[in-house]
Order: structure tokens, then C-alpha cells, then sequence
């Protein structure tokens, strides 16, 4: 691992462990972190930055061993997006790479989801959370054409295992899901069964 991601993940693993701290607090802290391991693109593993011609990758970095927190290289080939999906724990995204559009949606009060803001950019260096129940919903696909973007994502809880929901609005169904890791070996400890 290198320094700095070790560095980094001494961090949060401290930050994790301060039941004292406000969810604000543990973000402002976490975001600060993440400037720091986004400001400069000379870490990343190269196997954590391989796309896939199909799919997005999530690439586990690193897993917490009581699911207190997950580091995710999030890989995005060409013209690839998600879904609009939640994710039920805070997290916070650092653009290393290229760069992401992110629109955020919320539920409003008649159960619908629908576009709560306009479009944002990451460029690299930037930095963005989400949250439970307060901007928790987005979607995202890499911005940049015919290339490769990589954000690193650090979520509060192993978002690999975590049950959540896609949204499909225009059949107006919420549809459960569980991520997974892009790279997860069998048996892996950090993709264990909830
Ligand atoms: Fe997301």
C-alpha cells in the first residue's frame, strides 16, 4: 500500500473510531482527508485503475474489519453512468481523474423521485458527499469522452454489502441492490454476507 493511502486510511480509521464526533464533524474531517489524497494523481495502483468496456468498476482499496468504513476506486470507462441510487451511509467523493457528473435527486413528499438541483462537474482535486436521508440520491457518469475517469469514494460502512435502492423514474419502482466489489476475491473478507 502506498503512503499515502495508508496515511489516509490511519486517518479515517481514527476519525471512525470517535463516537463523540457529529456525522458533520466526521464529513468535514473525511472531506478534508480525501483533498488531501485527491490533490496529487501519483498513488493509485494500477490495478485499481483498470475500466471495463462494459461496466463501471468499484474497486475495494481498502475495507474496514468492522464495517465502519469503505475506499473504493470507482473507474469509468467511456460514456459509462450508474443508475439513480442512494447509498444509506455518508459518503465522500474525490475526483482523481478525468472528471464526473453527478445529478442529484430527491423523494418528494407524493413518494416520487425526481431532479432536486442542477448538474455538477468533479474536476480532479474536487470533493463531494453524499448523505442519508438529505441528499442521499444521485446519479453518475464519467464527463469526459473516449476516456477514463477515476473518483475515489470513501463511504461510512462496507458499501459492498450495504442492501439499497436503485430508482427507475420512469416506471416509478424502487428496486433493492447490493454493489459488490468490481474486485472481489472468493473467499474475501470484506465482501462477507450481511
Ligand atoms: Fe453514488
Amino acid at each position: 500500500m502506498s503512503q499515502k493511502l495508508l496515511e489516509f486510511v490511519e486517518a479515517i480509521s481514527r476519525l471512525v473510531g470517535r463516537p463523540d464526533l457529529s456525522q458533520t464533524a466526521v464529513l468535514a474531517e473525511a472531506s478534508s482527508w480525501m483533498r488531501g489524497l485527491v490533490a496529487v494523481d501519483d498513488w493509485l495502483p494500477e490495478a485499481m485503475a483498470q475500466p471495463h468496456p462494459q461496466f463501471y468498476q468499484q474497486h475495494l482499496l481498502y475495507g474496514d474489519p468492522l464495517d465502519r468504513f469503505s475506499l473504493v476506486s470507482f473507474v469509468w470507462g467511456p460514456g459509462q453512468a450508474t443508475p439513480v441510487h442512494d447509498h444509506t451511509v455518508w459518503g465522500v467523493i474525490g475526483m482523481l481523474r478525468g472528471a464526473e457528473q453527478e445529478v442529484p435527486y430527491e423523494k418528494g413528499a407524493d413518494g416520487r423521485v425526481r431532479q432536486s438541483g442542477p448538474s455538477q462537474t468533479l474536476m480532479p482535486g474536487d470533493v463531494a458527499c453524499v448523505t442519508p436521508g438529505n441528499g442521499d440520491i444521485h446519479a453518475v457518469s464519467n464527463a469526459v469522452d473516449g476516456q477514463v475517469s477515476i473518483s475515489i469514494h470513501l463511504y461510512g460502512g462496507n458499501i459492498g454489502k450495504i442492501r439499497r435502492s436503485v430508482y427507475d423514474l420512469k416506471a416509478n419502482e424502487v428496486k433493492p441492490f447490493i454493489s459488490g466489489y468490481s474486485n472481489a476475491l472468493c473467499p474475501n473478507l470484506w465482501a462477507r454476507e450481511a
